[in-house]
């Protein structure tokens, strides 16, 4: 496993829209197990593949309950809403209040090719749509109502 470079805002390639994973291979397999060592390293609850510069639809989250590989995600379901501070290992050291859903269903594929679907709220169902965000070229600076605050480290998501 290897720590992959954070591409951050203002790189073009956070932009573009990511290509959907055909089959799971070695080489993806290595991709998702250094985007997760990349998420644990810089602290963040997700990370997607644009991030570390590859066009993949592929996203990990963990909100603290272990990791969760998705490969080619799609949000079939988004109930209500919730308004909270959003930050993005791609914008350091900053954070903005962004409205989300508050729950979500997700379709998926993990790192073995097996499918799921996941019921998402709270942080959870926010660091889906992030991520999932991230797959399109969007970003959640985009959606940040007040604008942008600095943090510390610690208050990082
Ligand atoms: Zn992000």
């Amino acid at each position: 496993m290897a720590i992959r470079n954070v591409r951050l805002e203002g790189d073009p390639i956070l932009r573009k829209k990511s290509k959907e994973v055909k089959e799971i291979t070695p080489k993806i397999r290595v991709l998702i197990d250094d985007m997760l060592e990349t998420m644990y390293e810089k602290d963040g609850v997700g990370l997607a593949a644009p991030q570390v510069g590859i066009l993949k639809r592929i996203v990990v989250i963990d909100v603290g309950d272990g990791p969760i590989v998705m490969v080619n995600p799609r949000i079939v379901r988004e109930e209500g809403t919730q308004t909270g501070d959003e930050g993005c290992i791609s914008v350091p050291g900053k954070a903005g209040q962004v409205t989300r859903p508050n729950d979500v269903t997700v379709r998926f594929m993990d790192e073995n090719g097996e499918h799921y679907e996941l019921d998402g709220t709270e942080l959870l169902a926010r660091a889906i749509c992030h991520e999932c965000d991230h797959l399109e070229g969007k970003l959640y600076v985009d959606l940040v109502e007040g604008g942008l605050h600095e943090v510390t480290a610690e208050e990082e998501e």
